[in-house]
């Protein structure tokens, strides 16, 4: 599929909505590779709860990028 994501690190597959958009949102809107969360966490060098908590924050504020 197309619109697929997989991640750049670990090769998971179909990374969800709120995965792409935390991405864009944390290393820029025209990045080509995507991490997973679990990824991102590490290559950010924080916990995935504190990704979690960013998606969160995201949502709330009504961040289109998030579901
Ligand atoms: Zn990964």
């Amino acid at each position: 599929m197309k619109n697929s994501k997989e991640c750049i690190s670990c090769g998971k597959k179909n990374l969800d909505k709120n995965t792409i958009g935390i991405n864009k949102k944390l290393l820029g809107e025209d990045i080509k590779n995507y991490y997973c969360i679990d990824c991102l966490a590490s290559y950010l060098g924080c916990d995935v709860e504190d990704i979690y908590a960013k998606i969160e924050e995201f949502k709330s504020e009504g961040c289109k990028l998030f579901v």
